[in-house]
């Protein structure tokens, strides 16, 4: 049994650790923060390699803690702290991430890297009994049950911030457990824009650029999650995601395109009744959700105009041109390892596609060769975890080199 909501309310202001402050999560969250000085405190920011950003974002919210992922930049952030006179405490390296996540004093950890990097501070947070705001998908799709075990045995608390997982959980009982039978659910639905490339054929995508696969119609995002829902792999991860949040299995996690981005999921229960969760496509609402829960709270988003929003259209999902979505059917029927093979084989993919050395349809044909080349064990340990993650990503890099030397 998962530690999903199952939390008391408490009066205290909570200290939140923003784990990827610099990205896009990270400044929805840090924005919606900012708006609730008596609640919320952001105790805590990390950043990757963007010194500049996260000082910027220190002078903003005067963290007591502040640390910089690649070490060598330890002294640097050490120094802008110093002359922008501020009393935060630096420190740097993937290990002083995971303590920002443990630490005693921070009640939330918002886990909003991006990628596998994430997972060790979502573990951590997991594992010492935070309410963790998971955006981090790919942590969740790698380690499915285990993070949930993590979670139960630490006495943490869940709350999904991806949009749709978070509408789900909008539209499920408040007391809620993992139980869809108990609840009378029936299905759940994910909605996908389907981004920049809908309605396109896939032999009109041989040629697309970086830039023209993030330039999503709807939605503001970091640059690998933007081509992960240009591929439609974003959704797949969705649906692995809202197998392991939600306790349903694939077959009962449908995926429907619906361009405006309005209705983020839905939930389909046994009387015939379909809950959905409204508003504009704007991540401040689902952050907002889950700092504030079991309350809600301003969000600095207006509310929905459903005369202007006009209509609201649904439509099948275009398999052939959004390939990817089947492959994450076929690893969640695999189980295992196999889904953590398939994130870090497409993290390889787009990785290389961001850096021009791939192109945008070789990012289905590297994941669905790393597939077919690693084989799936079972899941017992973290370590497990890791060596399939390992082993994907060097079985995906020479896919890479074999693809991109095959299309030139
Ligand atoms: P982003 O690229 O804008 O930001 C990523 C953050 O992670 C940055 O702060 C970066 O410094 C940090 N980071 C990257 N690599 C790191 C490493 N190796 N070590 C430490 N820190 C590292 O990404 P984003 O769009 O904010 O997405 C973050 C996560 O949230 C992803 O898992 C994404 O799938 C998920 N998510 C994002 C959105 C969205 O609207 N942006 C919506 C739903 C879920
Ligand atoms: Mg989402």
């Amino acid at each position: 049994m998962s530690g999903i909501a199952v939390e008391k309310t408490r009066d205290a202001p909570r200290n939140v650790a923003v784990l990827g402050a610099t990205g896009s999560i990270g400044g929805s969250a840090l924005d919606v923060i900012a708006r609730h000085p008596a609640t919320l405190r952001a105790y805590a920011l990390s950043a990757h390699r963007d010194v500049e950003g996260l000082l910027a974002l220190c002078r903003v919210h005067h963290p007591a803690r502040a640390a910089i992922g690649d070490s060598s930049l330890l002294d640097k952030l050490a120094r802008g702290l110093r002359d922008a006179g501020l009393a935060t405490e630096p420190s740097a390296g993937p290990a002083a991430i995971e303590d920002l996540a443990r630490a005693s004093e921070v009640h939330t950890v918002l886990a909003a890297i991006v990628g596998g990097a994430g997972l060790a501070s979502t573990l951590a947070a997991a594992r010492t009994g935070k309410r963790v705001l998971l955006a981090n998908k790919e942590a969740i799709v790698m380690t499915g049950a285990l993070l949930l075990d993590a979670l139960a045995h630490g006495g943490g608390t869940l709350l999904p911030v991806d949009s749709e997982h978070n509408a789900v959980f909008q539209c499920l009982p408040s007391s809620f457990a993992r139980d869809p039978e108990a609840q009378g659910v029936e299905r759940i639905v994910l909605t996908a824009s389907g981004g920049p490339f809908r309605g396109r054929t896939r032999a009109s995508l041989g040629a697309v650029t970086p830039d023209e696969a993030c330039a999503h119609p709807k939605w503001s995002m970091g640059r690998k999650i933007s081509v992960d829902s240009a591929t439609l792999m974003n959704k797949g991860l969705e649906v692995i995601e809202a197998h392991w949040l939600f306790g349903l299995p694939a077959d009962r996690i449908d995926v429907v395109m619906h361009p405006q981005s309005v209705v983020h999921a839905l939930v389909a229960y046994r009387d015939g009744s379909l809950l959905a969760q409204l508003g504009h496509p704007d991540m401040r609402t689902a952050l907002a959700h889950a700092l504030g829960w079991p309350r809600r709270i301003d969000a600095g988003v207006p509310l929905l105009d459903l005369i202007q929003a006009g209509r609201l259209d649904f439509e099948p999902v275009d398999r052939e041109l959004f390939a990817c979505l089947d492959l994450a059917y076929r690893v969640l029927d695999a189980g295992g390892t196999a889904p953590a093979v398939l994130n870090a084989a497409n993290e390889v993919a787009v990785a290389a596609f961001l850096e021009q050395r791939l192109a945008f349809l070789d990012i289905f044909n590297v994941c669905a060769a790393t597939l077919d080349a690693v084989a799936t064990t079972s899941v017992d340990s973290i370590e497990s975890v890791l060596a399939a993650d390992a082993q994907a990503r060097q079985v995906a890099l020479g896919a890479v080199t074999r693809f991109a030397s095959a299309s030139r």
